[in-house]
């Protein structure tokens, strides 16, 4: 079994590169694929950087040069769904691609020739549980430290299993959030590779997990506060996630 780990941004994989062990650079598209073990599981780890067709083209390498079996994504994402703030947790339960529009040809969202409105995403068992007490009160300090979960007000992380909308844009807007909340009622945040992702392991008929750690709340006020949350939580969320996923 070989895990291809991925991530959109630096700072959300970066700490987990540190994590590989006898770490080996495979160069292919501009991409570095670094390939080794983290908890004894073989892993390829890769920065697959933002949007569809970055995330897409990285997986299709993972899969088809790299043989990994399964995918694993962590990343940062937007609040759509009122109950959710920075810090709670997302887990894919499927994705949709927001931003697919053939109309009149098809209806809205549905990917032409596959036939498909939503991906399903491999929600493992025990999974949601394991991420509850990760992100648990009592150990959320251990994750992130004291400093950032005051600074983040982290102490009662939500953890849910959703569906989770994607495309190419950074949603910061009124207008574009409430697009996505009222006519794709049952997502719960917005980002920029998920279904990318699902779709492509759909096609393979691998399994991916999609982990996405809320950033902001995909509104007027997205991209305040940004960079020390990427830098200082969402890249020890990503870490602990990962971790996580590949411990027994
Ligand atoms: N740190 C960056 C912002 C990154 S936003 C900066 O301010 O310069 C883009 C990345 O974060 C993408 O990989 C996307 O998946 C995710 N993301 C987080 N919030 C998002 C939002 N509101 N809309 C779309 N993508 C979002």
């Amino acid at each position: 079994m070989i895990y291809g780990v991925m991530a959109a941004m630096p700072e959300e994989i970066e700490g987990v590169i540190k994590l590989v062990e006898n770490p080996v650079i495979k160069i292919i598209g501009g991409r570095e694929y670094i390939l080794g073990t983290i908890h004894n599981k073989k892993v390829v780890v890769v920065f697959s950087r933002w949007g569809k067709v970055a995330a897409a083209s990285t997986v299709t390498t993972l899969i088809d040069v790299f043989c990994v079996n399964q995918i694993i994504f962590t990343g940062i994402a937007g609040a759509i769904h009122s109950d959710l703030k920075v810090g709670d947790i997302v887990v894919a339960s499927s994705c949709v691609f927001h931003d697919m529009d053939t109309r009149p040809l098809h209806q809205r969202y549905v990917v032409p020739l596959l036939n498909k409105k939503y991906f399903d995403v491999f929600v493992a068992d025990g999974l949601i549980e394991k991420m509850q007490s990760l992100f648990s009160t009592e150990n959320i300090l251990n994750v992130v430290g004291e400093e950032w979960t005051n600074r983040f007000n982290l102490t009662s992380v939500l953890v849910v299993s959703r569906t989770i909308a994607s495309g190419d844009q950074f949603v910061n807007s009124h207008e574009a959030r409430s697009d996505i909340k009222v006519n794709l009622s049952e997502v719960a945040c917005v980002e920029m590779e998920g279904a990318a992702v699902a779709q492509i392991c759909y096609e393979h008929e691998i399994p991916c997990t999609i982990v996405r750690t809320i950033s902001d709340s995909a509104d007027d006020s997205a991209a305040v506060d940004f960079e020390p949350f990427a830098r200082h939580v969402a890249s020890n969320y990503s870490i602990a996630i990962v971790s996580a996923l590949l411990s027994d």
